[in-house]
């Protein structure tokens, strides 16, 4: 095995260098150094987890259940690391990634603290120059960009944002020192998966919690629970099929929708389906018809079935107005996964500011101005989001061989072959990217297979005496059009989701994820390995 490089000793080359150490990363850096490669890894927060060591807000929590989102590489791990919680926590989550950095002795390879700004390919050699935040560089043959797909929050332009005199917070950098809401007047500005996580914990604290809502949201219970040591001995026992069935799956876990036409369900029947996968709890919700997300009549079954659901829970019928959604069909925006959300609306401690009756002109000093008056505040809390699937790679200046950047080739929505390279840029792998299942399916299964196959695809390079691969552009184009063909039959395309591209002002609309499955996806995959891989040049 090359000797890897120590990351501290300034500039320096190396096989493959790892962007990011969140789950993919880390699944990178442990699969290229099995396979030889020398590796390098950069990330900008100071240790592993990514998401799991950013997100620390109270109750952040996995809502794919954790003995489905975790690795599946190795067996002892598998075996070894004893989740709790059916949704694990986030200490737990990060404390199993850091067990996985411990075990697996990936912390060597990275410099923490550090950060990718610029990149730039240099054909005669074919390797990436990596420019570092400190001033250093990297050169690196192969370039893993694991940055993520959820990472790069977004601090909303509100006017006056920062002149709030108070505790100012954001759910995705959120401090490691604990935060007290006892005695105060809390503000929650964002009411998607993390705002609803939260909620229920801030209100049993705070003197007053303010949840400031532009849209509703739908969130179904997560009924988590401890994990018994039966339970726990029955899932081990069956662990290698649970995962098997977890990659011929839609969604990367073990869940499969009833395989029946709806229609021929009769409704007592429909019903019961219905009240199971409201039990299944949170996103699997979205799982229970053929046709769920597609039809919107098959559609309405399972949003009037939650409307009734969420209005026995709340007993101020014009709140329960205010929290329905009502413009997207149910599941074409993630459903949230929730452990008493609307419940915490029924406390005398809690208000809710519907902003699209009363929206937001400004933030002052004291607290939010709305345009029916002032709210008061000690602490503000912004749970709004991600430039999601584009914005962490475009963030980063890197410039194939052409001179573009990533940034620019992607200015009329992203193209890519695979979800995987981008043409243009070779060498170069983006890991649950757009063009691929990513947040569609268990993004840690999601990390495995990306790597495994892109790391595929090297080795198949080096085999041949190749030192360069990069995607045909015609060949994205017509992966790019495929993608786009199968979102634009479902329902998905009509949500102003962060999927589309619609939380971020002036990004192109676009359905970014692959909608076609995990299983049809990974089949796509092995279908053009097997034809030698189709659609990519290699060179020297
Ligand atoms: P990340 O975990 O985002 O890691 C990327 C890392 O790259 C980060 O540490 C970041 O600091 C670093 N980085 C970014 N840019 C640079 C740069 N330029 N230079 C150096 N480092 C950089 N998915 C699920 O499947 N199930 C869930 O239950 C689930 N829950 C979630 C809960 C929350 C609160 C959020 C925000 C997301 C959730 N997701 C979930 C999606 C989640 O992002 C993925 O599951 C997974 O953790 C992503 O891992 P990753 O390694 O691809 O990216
Ligand atoms: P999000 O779903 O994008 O929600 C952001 C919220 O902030 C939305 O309610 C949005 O309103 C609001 N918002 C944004 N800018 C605003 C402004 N200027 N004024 C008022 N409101 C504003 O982000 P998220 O909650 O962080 O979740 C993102 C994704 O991360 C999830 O969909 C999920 O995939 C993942 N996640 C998962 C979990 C989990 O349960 N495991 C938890 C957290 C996150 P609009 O909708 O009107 O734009």
């Amino acid at each position: 095995m090359t000797e890897t490089p120590k990351p501290q000793d300034g500039p320096f080359d190396c096989d493959v260098l790892v962007v990011g150490a969140g789950f993919a990363g880390l699944y990178a850096v442990y699969a290229a150094r099995r396979l030889g490669h020398s590796v390098v890894g950069i990330e900008a927060g100071e240790d592993v987890g990514g998401t799991w060591y950013w997100n620390r807000y109270p109750g952040a929590r996995c809502d794919v259940e954790s003995v489905d989102y975790s690795y599946s590489f190795d067996a002892e791990l598998q075996r070894d690391w004893r989740w709790t919680e059916r949704y694990a926590t986030q200490p737990e989550i990060l404390a199993y990634a850091r067990h996985v950095a411990d075990r697996f002795r990936l912390r060597r390879h990275y410099r923490f603290n550090e950060r990718a700004t610029a990149a730039t390919f240099d054909e005669t050699d074919a390797a990436w120059t990596v420019e570092l935040a400190s001033g250093d560089r990297v050169r690196a043959r192969w370039v893993i960009f694991a940055a993520g797909s959820l990472s790069t929050p977004i601090k909303p332009d509100i006017p006056g944002i920062d002149d709030f005199a108070g505790e100012m917070l954001f759910t995705a950098r959120w401090p490691e020192e604990p935060v007290s809401f006892e005695g105060k007047r809390v503000g929650l500005i964002g009411t998607g998966a993390s705002g609803i996580q939260c909620t229920p914990i801030i209100a049993q604290s705070a003197a007053k919690l303010t949840v400031f809502q532009r849209s509703p949201n739908y969130s179904v219970p997560a009924f988590n629970r401890k994990i018994p040591d039966d339970e726990w001995a029955e899932i081990q026992a069956s662990y290698h099929e649970r995962r098997q069935r977890s990659f011929a799956s839609g969604g990367g876990s073990p869940h499969e929708i009833d395989p029946r036409e709806v229609w021929d369900i009769d409704e007592a029947e429909r019903e019961a389906l219905l009240e199971d996968g409201w039990k299944m709890g949170g996103v699997l919700f979205a799982k229970i018809f053929q046709g769920q997300t597609t039809d919107k009549n098959v559609n309405s079954l399972a949003r009037d079935f939650a409307e009734k659901k969420i209005r026995a829970v709340l007993r101020d019928k014009s709140l329960a107005d205010d929290l329905i959604p009502t413009d997207h069909a149910i599941g074409t925006k993630r459903i949230c996964t929730d452990s008493g959300y609307f419940e915490t609306f029924n406390r005398d401690n809690v208000e809710l500011v519907n902003l699209r009756r009363d929206p937001i002109t400004a933030i002052a000093e004291s607290g939010v101005r709305t345009e029916n008056g002032m709210h008061d505040l000690d602490m503000l809390i912004f749970a709004t989001g991600f430039d999601a699937m584009t914005g962490t790679i475009t963030r980063v200046d890197i410039r194939g061989p052409g001179g573009q950047s990533v940034a620019e080739a992607w200015s009329s929505g992203p193209k890519t072959l695979l979800g995987l390279m981008i043409p243009g840029f070779p060498n170069l792998f983006n890991i649950t990217g757009p063009g691929s299942p990513s947040v569609l399916a268990n993004m840690i299964l999601g990390a495995e297979q990306h790597v495994n196959w892109a790391l595929g695809l090297v080795s198949a390079a080096q085999q041949h005496g190749h030192t360069m691969v990069e995607a045909r552009s015609d060949a994205a184009d017509a992966w790019t059009a495929h993608v786009d063909a199968i979102a634009g039959n479902t329902l998905f395309t009509q949500a102003k989701s962060w999927y589309m591209g619609a939380n971020v002002e002036g990004k192109k609309r676009t359905f970014m994820p692959y909608i076609g499955g995990f299983a049809a996806y990974i089949r796509e995959c092995e279908q053009v390995r097997r034809d030698g891989y189709k659609g990519f040049v290699f060179g020297s």
